[in-house]
Order: C-alpha cells, then structure tokens, then sequence
C-alpha cells in the first residue's frame, strides 16, 4: 500500500534541514543545498514509517555483492514511494523546481558495470515483489573514477562522492563489528594479528508503492587495533603515503576492474572485511530473532554475487566450528544448506585465484579450513574417478598454491547459477561439466533482468505515461503487461505518438550532448549506441570499424544512400588496461576526423560521452534507435544494457550472446538485427586455427579500413597512435575475439537496419513489439525465479 504523503511533516523536516545549515530562510539555499535538504528530510520521513511486519515463512535473502552501482537515490525513492508529485507541488511554493534540484545529486558509484548494477537492480525488486532481504557491501570513500578525455585520451580523476555526507545514509553503531587480520593459529583458535572495526551504513530501498524499505548495508572499516601494521604494507596500499595502514584506507576505493582479476592484497582483505562484517551481522540478527544456531539455513541464505564474497563460506565454517563449539559435520552441513552462487563469467581472466600464501597470511585459520575441505572434496573425486589426476586437477580447492574461488562455491553451497539461458548452458558444458555430473541439481539458470522502475518509468517517463495511458492495468510491477500494446503496433495513431516520443528524447538528448561535450548532433539522424564498460569481448573496436567504413563510402561516394547516423559510445577501461585505453583514444581520434570533414556533414557524427554512469545511461537509453550489442558469441554472460535499450525501443544489432539469444526469441527475428559467428562456430574456427590475416585478405573494405588506422590517416600521420589496437587484431595479437570474422556480417545486418530505418513506419512497429515483449526482462521475474527455483524451493 502507497505511503500516503504527509505534507506538514514534511514541511517541519526541510524547515530543521535548512535550520541546520544556519539559514534564516529556505530561499537562501543553493540549488544543491535544495537537494540536500529535500534528501536528508525524506530520509528522515522513511526513517519514521513503521517497520513492515514480517511474519512471512520465506527465508530471508543476504544478497552479498561487493559492488552495488545505485545511481541517484532521490528521484528513484520519491517515484517509489510514490511522492513525487506531492513534492513537486509542495516545492512550489519557493519557485524551486524539483527536476533540477534532483540533477544536483553526484551518482552513488560503488560499482563498475553490470554486476553492480545487477546488484542493485536486485535490490529494488526484491523490495518490490516482497522478498525480505538485506543487501550487504561495502562503503566505498571513492567509488568508481570519474572520467575525462584529454587529447582524446583517458584521463581518471577521483570520485569522491561523499564529501559533504550522503543525506540517505543512516549510521547506527550498535551494529558495529570486530573482524581480525593476520596472525597464527594455535590449537586450531585463531589469534590475529590485529583487529578492524566495521561500521554499518545503511541506505533505504524502497519497494514501488508499497510501503516496505529494507536496507542495503555498508560496511566501512575503522580504528585498527594495534594502530602499527608495518608488515602489512607491501606497498599495495594504493601508494600508502605513512608507514602504517590506518583502517580506513581498506574501504578507500573500489577496484576499477570490471570482469578482471589483479589478485592484489588490499582486494583479499576488503572480501574479507566484507564477509566477516556481514556474517557477524547474520548471525547476530538470527541470534536475536530468538532462532538456535543449527536452524540458520531454515531462515536464512546467502547469494554471492560472483567469487567476490567467496571467503563468507570458510568464514561460516570457523564461526560454527571455533565460536560455536559445533562439530565438523554438522558446520558442514549448515554451510551447505546455507549459500547459493551466481557465476558471472566463464573468461579464465576473471575467475578468481588466490595464491594461497597471501590467503594464509591474512587468514590461517581459513586456510586450515579449505585445505581440510580440500582433502575431504578429494576423498569424493577419487571415488568417482579413481586415478583421475586431470580430473582431480580441474576441481581442487587448492592446486599449484592457487585458491580457486569458483570451485569453492560451487562445492560450498547448494546452488550455482548462470545468468542467461546460453550462459548457464554453458557454465555446465565447458566451465563445470564434473561438479555437474556430481551435483546435477545444484544448477540452475536464472537470467538476469532490470528494474523497470528506475529504466522505464524514471528514465523515460513520456513512455511511461503512454503505457499507462494506454494500457488498462498497472504495469510497473507487472511487466508483462506490455504485452497489451502489441495489438497497437498497427495503430498508426499509436505509432505516431510512440514515435514522437523517442523524436522528444532525441532532441532533448541532442540538447545535452551539446552542452556537455560541444558537438552538435542531427536529432533526425539514427542514434547508434554503444554503452558499457571498455572491453576487447565486447568489441567496441567492430564499431570503429564500421564507422571508418561508412566515412570512407561517404567520402568516396558522395552520393551514396547512406542514413544519417550519430554513433554515440559511453564507456570506461580499468586504468591498467591499455588496450581498452588505446581503442577509446582511437575512437576519439577518429571521431574528431569525421566530425571536422566538411565531405561528411550532418551524415555522420561519432560522439564518446566522457563519464558513462547511470545517469548518463538514464539520458542515452530513452533517445536510442540502435542498441550495439556485439560481443564474440559465448564471451557476455548476460548484459542488461540490451534489456535496458530493448524495452526503451532501441532495436538491437547483436551476436547471438548471452541475453540477446533471449531478446531475439521474445522479439522475434524480424524486430533484431541477429548477425556474427555463433558460439558452435567461433569453436570450430578456433580449433580449425583461426588467423584473422586470411580475413583480412579477402575483403578489400576490411583492408581499406585498417589501412586506415595504420597509416596515420586519423593520427595526423603518426604511424604508432594505434597500436595496441592493430596489435590485437593482427596475426601476432591473433584477432582473440574474432573481429576480423565478424566483419563482413556485421556490415551486412547494419544495411538491414539502414533498410528498415528508411521505412519509419516499419521501424517504429518494431520498436513497439521490442518494447511490448520484452516483459519478461524485468528484475521482478528474476527474483521471482530465484525465490522458486533456488531461495524458497524445496529442499
Ligand atoms: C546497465 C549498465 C551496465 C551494463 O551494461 P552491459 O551492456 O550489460 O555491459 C554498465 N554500466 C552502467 C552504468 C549501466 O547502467
């Protein structure tokens, strides 16, 4: 049930808010002081609502994630809770404009890419459908960097996103926990070297229109005891400037590796950190909820979001076995029942391993634990297949001094999922076909989804209006609903004003892209969109090649028949990554020819965004036409940014990859842009010795286009600018993602969609059925699987 608006309440909340600025009246407040005023009171409303009952059987979800990428809270809670017009118009009365003091809030950016953003994502649904649940991560000082192009190249510049207090957080420090580091283990009790406090800081989510707010946790460190820890500075303490770590340094920064493991010991403690704070938290609430220890899997389960929080099973293990006086088996048994696993990757780049003398530097008692689960784990493999070294190799816990992380959850839980359905399918075929034929009924897919709440109705709300306008039911919560505006993808009334809505966003779009980056952009003109993290999987670099291939025809072929289009990218590469940097300095090089050559004009525009975030994405995605979404078949897990688009009515291009096998069933063939080598294909390629010179050879645009790059054509000469980039896809670099495969299909589905783009009419029905039957993407059906087939199922 909606709260209901208490408007004098909050009257007397913003009237103490700007009191305690030391303002005489509320017009004195900066637009930015507005939105801190107008946070801080609502938090304080939400602060005061009574606590949702819970009396419901269902175990209680701890989605732990080291990463929650939330964007904006204020718009997003005031449309949840429902409030938002009632502010709007209270604010009036100072002449204050809502929208733009929402514009004042810096994103909360404690994530990279689509894992944090699923994570949060996760939370609003589980909020919304019902689901009671904490969600657990850490408090990052600096989130995610900011980024900046100089000279077209990556610059990175701190996030310092809290500097003057975040108004959502509340801190309570009754919730504050002990976790040791380091030291020895004598008669099998740990005795750590020193000792951090974690404090909570929690963030409201609030649940669309429905009264209940649960919290997203935070744990930031504080006050080491002893306060010297020389022996632990190995000058990985992101360039410690003293000689000692003061605790706060381990909750600094977030890591910027997106889908990349760096193996650094900073990154081990803050897991650590992570999961002894929250499973302190656990068991104290189950504690106090009156429940003995031996009940915890009755009441509660723990989702790892990815290997990140691996260490909470070993952590379980010792508190059971060392606090709790339990023995072995039955800790075992409890942890077992205990934890699920989401797999996010099958890359052997990103699969967490941890060389097991640094694990046993910080945590000896832990590496006493695995290694003892390790000898028991090899008991059972011996027995299934006797003499099977290979066997063995593949599913140790502990092998070459590596700690796998992915094999201990699999072998610490109850379950394991992919994140789409190809994902999951292939999680069992090539990354754990022997845990599978062991544990069959461990696995599970669960694909992955948005929260329409934040990617619908906040991003674009003149498409929610039609919706609403349209369709006779409530639809935010029930997202497969839209399949009502099927029947209106032949109303050309309807079309028109779909239609006019995306022109709407365009321009708006055009407005901003102008403002911020002073290129302006033909909002008539089809918008191609690339946004998500750098990365050679996901080949931004097919993209430049095509680019370069459209500015050659134009400018060979004046007359050409070609749409106007503005590619527009939104993208950040790790600060260690070079390759991603190179290809993101060659877009902008190249962006920079076109956009000056006056042969081109209004045909053909590039634009990379400098600082992609969530609320850039809430800007691009509601003005998209095409959503590029090319990965090598088998490499994205999932992606949600093709959700985002599609639902948005952006048609996609795509490879036949991770969700977008699931968007093209749902869509259907006509409505997709399908192209590219399929996963059975890129492995037959590769195994038959792949080298992309021979690709290069028979096609002269290919050539042309490399050619290009190489000679210095948008580098003003210098032969060397790219590369990395030439590097990667030539026979030295081996071309690992098969761009130069791709090439010729990828050309051939963007004149697909060139061809549909010239009829609008045709155009514009498709992006209806995108939007109409892409329900199903929708995070509220995602929980709902988790709570069937993993959460609440039958055990
Ligand atoms: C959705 C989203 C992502 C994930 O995008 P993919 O295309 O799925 O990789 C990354 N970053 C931001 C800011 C997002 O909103």
């Amino acid at each position: 049930m909606t709260q209901l608006f208490d408007r004098s309440r909050f009257m007397q909340s913003l009237t103490r808010q700007w009191q305690r600025l030391g303002l005489r009246d509320a017009r004195d407040m900066t637009p930015h002081q507005w939105w801190h005023a107008l946070s801080g009171a609502l938090a304080d409303m939400l602060a005061d609502l009574p606590a949702h009952a819970r009396s419901t059987p269902q175990r209680h979800v701890n989605y732990l994630s080291m990463e929650f990428l939330l964007g904006r809270l204020t718009g997003n809670n005031l449309l949840n809770l429902g409030w938002y017009d009632a502010v709007n118009d209270a604010l009036k009365q100072w002449d204050i404009n809502l929208s733009e003091v929402l514009e004042c809030e810096t994103d909360p950016a404690l994530g990279n890419g689509g894992l944090g953003r699923l994570a949060a994502c996760f939370l609003d649904s589980m909020a919304t459908v019902g689901q009671p649940a904490i969600g657990y991560g850490l408090n990052y000082q600096y989130g995610l960097f900011r980024q900046r192009f100089v000279e077209g190249k990556q610059q990175e510049l701190p996030d310092d996103w809290q500097r003057d207090r975040y108004p959502w957080f509340s801190h309570n420090a009754a919730l504050n926990v002990t976790v040791g580091i380091g030291g020895k283990v004598i008669n099998a009790r740990w005795q750590p070297a020193f000792l951090l406090q974690g404090e909570a800081w929690d963030l409201p989510v609030v649940g669309f229109e429905n009264g209940i707010t649960q919290p997203l946790r935070l744990w930031q460190a504080k006050h080491a005891q002893p306060f010297d820890l020389q022996r632990f500075n190995d000058g990985d303490f992101l360039r410690a400037e003293q000689p000692g770590i003061d605790a706060e340094k381990l909750t600094k920064v977030l890591y910027p590796n997106d889908n990349h493991a760096a193996g650094k010991k900073l990154r081990l403690m803050q897991q650590y950190f992570q999961c002894a704070c929250s499973l302190a938290d656990i068991l104290r609430r189950h504690h106090q909820a009156g429940h003995p220890i031996a009940t915890l899997p009755d009441y509660e389960v723990i989702q790892l979001n990815d290997t990140h929080p691996t260490l909470a099973i070993p952590e379980l293990m010792r508190l059971l076995l060392d606090e709790h006086q339990m023995d072995w088996e039955q800790a075992w048994q409890i942890t077992r029942r205990t934890f699920a696993y989401t797999n996010h990757t099958l890359m052997p780049e990103a699969l967490e391993c941890w060389d097991v003398r640094m694990v046993r530097a910080l945590l000896p008692r832990h590496m006493m634990i695995i290694n003892t689960l390790n000898t028991q784990l090899k008991k059972q493999v011996d027995a299934r297949w006797p003499g099977d070294d290979a066997c063995w190799a593949k599913l140790a816990l502990v092998h070459n001094n590596q700690l796998r992380m992915a094999n201990l959850c699999v072998v610490g839980g109850f379950a394991v999922n992919g994140v789409a359905a190809m994902h999951s399918q292939l999680v069992v075929q090539d990354l754990f076909p022997e845990y599978h034929s062991l544990w069959p009924e461990k696995f599970h897919n669960v694909t992955n989804g948005i929260t329409p709440r934040r990617w619908i109705n906040q991003c674009n709300p003149a498409l929610a209006r039609l919706i609403s306008d349209t369709l006779a039911q409530p639809w935010i919560n029930n997202l497969d609903a839209l399949q009502g505006l099927e029947a209106f993808a032949d109303d050309a009334d309807f079309r028109a004003h779909y239609r006019a809505i995306k022109q709407h966003n365009k321009v708006e779009l055009a407005h901003w892209v102008l403002a911020r980056t002073g290129i302006a952009i033909n909002p008539e003109a089809m918008f191609d969109v690339q946004i998500k993290r750098l990365h050679e999987y996901k080949r931004q670099h097919l993209t430049l090649l095509h680019i370069i291939a459209l500015w050659q025809t134009l400018v060979s072929d004046p007359q050409a028949n070609l749409a106007p289009r503005v590619v527009l990218f939104g993208a950040k590469a790790a600060p260690g990554y070079a390759l991603a940097k190179n290809i993101i300095y060659a877009i902008n090089k190249v962006a920079h020819v076109i956009n000056h050559d006056p042969r081109v004009g209004n045909r053909l525009k590039v634009v990379f965004i400098p600082d992609y975030n969530i609320s850039v994405a809430e800007r691009l995605i509601p003005a998209a036409d095409l959503s590029e979404q090319i990965s090598t078949a088998g490499k994205e897990a999932s992606g949600t940014g093709n959700m985002k688009l599609a639902l948005n009515g952006a048609l996609t291009i795509g490879t036949l990859d991770g969700a977008n096998v699931e968007i093209a069933e749902q869509v259907g063939s006509e409505n997709i842009f399908i192209f590219g080598h399929t996963v059975e294909q890129v492995n037959a390629l590769k195994a038959q010795g792949y080298a992309p010179a021979v690709w290069r050879k028979k096609d002269r645009q290919l050539d042309q286009v490399l050619k290009a790059l190489e000679d210095g054509t948008f580098s003003d000469g210098d032969t060397h600018a790219f590369a990395e980039l030439l590097h990667s896809l030539n026979a030295q670099g081996g071309d690992p993602y098969l761009v130069l495969a791709d090439f010729r299909h990828y050309l051939k589905a963007q004149e697909q969609a060139e061809t549909l783009w010239a009829d609008q009419e045709g155009w514009t029905r498709a992006a209806i059925l995108n939007t109409a039957r892409c329900g199903m993407f929708s995070s509220d059906r995602s929980i709902r699987d988790y709570q069937q087939r993993i959460w609440q199922a039958e055990r």
